[in-house]
């Protein structure tokens, strides 16, 4: 095997990483992950690293499962690989739908098949825009989305999402995408309480349907709960609110559950939580726990019944789209997430723990406000909690937080200075005490780093 150094080397010369400074990367070397088991993953130094991502807010049932190895394995010796298209099917694409059908809220059956989150996105603008088409409302094209929105990278999702830095690459967004602001009380509540705030947050869509004009909107999209853009839980009242709104105006609603859906939030949807009836469910994630890459739309009995019936044919669709392979190894997630009650013990045990503990540290002098939901939580750091004043930009107080971690043995991530976990959800009660013990040091050996600096 290569030495660490080997293999930043070639790396560094050969391979371009998403969302990197190649410049600043290189300089430093990657960090190299060579092993994982459970919720612990182990780098080429031989460190052991508590994984407090799930991977990517992927790896929802932990590292090392055995029975998804067999999965996978048996299925690529029985069919390897066989396409959709030309009215064909195999097992594990027909049975997974069928699946899926059953954990989802009762008005969804149908599923597109994709091989990521952002895939799924791009297939619901032209799901979308094709409904309306078939409706004779050619004009309703506009999808409201929200600030500091994230949906995926390629060109359409990622003008869905509403990351600024991300539409000034590439002349995004792509035409008839709008955006609305978020609902992120810690950030914009100023003087309302957060039942005003989700309510006055939620009119902002409806103020930008009466602007656009009624003839021209086609769907509203949201995460249930924005996880890259920092695990901002929205208010109590901001889902009901954008609800009646989506009801009033006929416009479709779509959540996107690429992170919340699986068990994320204790529930197997993040629709469940927030009794949200969405038309369109982008799914990936914890679809597969990241075992293998694999996406879908669910689509409800509204919008399937219009494509089936009044459609002809929709000219989209991916060579990957149900993968035998994938499809198989999800299916055997999905069994192993309902055989061993995994949602129902976070929802029931430990992420009520998880939100106790994780509620101390806002104790500590740098967090502003500790938030969590299900299994995903955030601390703002700030420079004084008396009147919550930021630190500037340029202090980048969240990257030396999250080498801290790093250093600590923690992975957590950071979001402009807000930090942000979302631990395999097979993470028992001494899981979360060392969770909070390294978050703790991380956030001691920040405020040293920060005093050694001025
Ligand atoms: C990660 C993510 C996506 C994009 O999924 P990819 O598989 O990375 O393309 C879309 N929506 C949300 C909410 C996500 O968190």
């Amino acid at each position: 095997m290569k030495t660490t150094s080997e293999l930043q080397q070639i790396d560094a010369a050969h391979n371009l990483h998403p969302f990197t400074d190649y410049k600043d990367l290189n300089k430093k070397g990657s960090r190299v992950i060579t092993r994982a088991e459970g919720v612990y993953l182990w780098d080429s130094e031989g460190n052991k690293i508590l994984d407090g991502m799930a991977g990517l807010w992927c790896c929802n049932i932990g590292y090392g499962r055995k029975e998804l190895v067999d999965a996978a394995y048996q299925q690529m010796l029985s069919l390897p690989y066989y396409n959709l298209f030309f009215q064909t099917t195999h097992p594990p694409a027909a049975e997974l739908s069928q699946i899926l059908s059953e954990v989802t809220p009762n008005h969804f059956n149908h599923v597109f098949f994709t091989n990521s989150g952002s895939e799924a996105n791009d297939t619901v603008v032209r799901m979308v825009r094709r409904y309306w088409d078939l409706k004779g409302k050619a004009d309703k094209t506009v999808i409201i989305s929200r600030e500091n929105a994230y949906h995926g990278s390629t060109m359409a999702a990622a003008s869905l999402g509403g990351m600024k830095p991300m539409h000034a690459q590439g002349g995004l967004p792509i035409p008839d995408i709008v955006h609305i602001q978020q609902p992120h009380w810690f950030k914009d509540g100023g003087d309302s309480t957060p039942d005003e705030f989700g309510i006055n947050a939620a009119q902002a869509l409806e103020t930008k349907i009466i602007e656009l004009g009624e003839n021209r909107v086609a769907a509203f999209i949201g995460e249930p709960v924005q996880g890259a853009g920092g695990v901002i839980i929205p208010p109590a009242t901001y889902w009901p609110e954008i609800q009646r709104i989506c009801d009033k105006y006929g416009i479709l609603l779509i959540a996107d559950e690429v992170i919340c859906g699986f068990g994320r939030m204790g529930r197997w949807f993040g629709s469940d939580h927030f009794q949200i009836k969405a038309d369109l469910m982008p799914i990936a994630k914890g679809l597969s726990s990241g075992y293998l890459p694999i996406g879908g739309v669910m689509v409800s009995d509204r919008v399937a019944g219009v494509l089936i019936d009044e459609g002809g044919e929709f000219y989209h669709g991916f060579t990957y789209s149900g993968h035998p392979v994938a499809c198989a190894v999800a299916t055997e997630n999905i069994r192993i997430i309902k055989e061993e009650k995994i949602i129902e013990n976070v929802h029931d045990f430990t992420a009520p723990y998880l939100q106790k503990r994780w509620k101390e540290l806002e104790n500590h002098p740098l967090v502003g406000e500790a938030r969590s939901i299900g299994f995903m939580a955030a601390l703002e750091l700030v420079k004084d909690k008396n009147s919550m004043e930021c630190f500037p930009e340029s202090d980048n107080v969240g990257l030396i937080c999250r080498d801290a971690c790093f250093r600590s043995g923690l992975v957590m991530r950071s979001v402009g200075d807000t930090m942000v976990i979302s631990p395999p959800l097979i993470f028992d009660k001494s899981h979360i005490d060392e969770l909070i013990t390294l978050a703790l040091k991380s956030l001691d050996l920040t405020s040293e780093k920060l005093q050694m600096k001025n």
